[in-house]
């Protein structure tokens, strides 16, 4: 089945905004995602759903089928397996990656992404701790982490993954050596949604806004995670 880049943009974007709820997407989700307007979103709809990619109903919202999603699962594992190759052999920051990521990954061969797959080693996750999908396309945790605003004062957490999608916020956060893997404190939570974070080996703390909060997921520490005794 011949795919352009765009549809293949949209079966993504369902994909992912689909494992966030859980269900049916509605089209308004999707122009809001890909920045276009519903009605664009409505005709392409219908075209995928000619090709068997989605399954469509009036007033509930669209459903990939399995085809549509081997498909979404295939350009996000050639997305984040780009993402792991350029910062680790091409040099480039983590934020500057996604860009370049999704505009290659419509155009590399299965022969390349399996080179990358050995070369690298076949990766879990990607620079931003996203989970890569394995060659098998057998979905990923897409909605793997909690929100660190969950986590009270004195709380540890290791960071799962951050959002790839603002550089700024990543450049922000690499500066501030909040990256996946890093343990971090809640030092304070304050009114207005600003909780301050402080990373292990790291004197200086970040005060961070909620929008950029939502950036970022993170897993307890493994056994408690909520021990109230750790040194803030
Ligand atoms: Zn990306």
């Amino acid at each position: 089945m011949i795919l352009n880049a765009v549809m293949e943009d949209y079966l993504k974007a369902i994909y992912q905004l689909q494992s966030r709820t859980d269900g049916r997407v509605k089209t308004s989700e999707i122009a809001d995602r890909l920045g276009v307007k519903p009605p664009t979103v409505s005709s392409m709809i219908e075209k995928l759903g000619e090709r068997n990619l989605v399954d469509y109903e009036k007033y509930k919202g669209v459903r990939l089928t399995s085809e549509g999603e081997a498909v979404a699962l295939e350009i996000i594992r050639h997305h984040r397996l780009l993402e792991a190759y350029l910062t680790e052999h091409l040099e480039y920051e983590w934020d500057e990656v996604h860009e370049e990521a999704d505009e290659l990954e419509h155009h590399i061969s299965e022969k390349f992404i399996q080179h990358v797959t050995e070369l690298l080693d076949n990766p879990d996750v990607d620079p931003h701790g996203d989970p890569i999908p394995k060659e098998n396309l057998d979905p990923v945790e897409e909605a793997r982490g909690e929100s660190i605003t969950e986590y009270d004062e004195g709380d540890v957490v290791v960071v799962e993954r951050v959002s790839d999608e603002d550089s700024d916020v990543l450049r922000y956060l690499s500066e501030h050596n909040i990256t996946p893997g890093t343990e971090v404190t809640v030092t304070e939570v304050a009114p207005f949604g600003m909780v301050t974070i402080r990373p292990r080996c790291e004197d200086e703390a970040a005060s961070l806004p909620r929008d950029v909060l939502e950036h970022i997921r993170v897993r307890p520490v493994a056994g408690d995670a909520r021990s109230e005794d750790f040194p803030a």
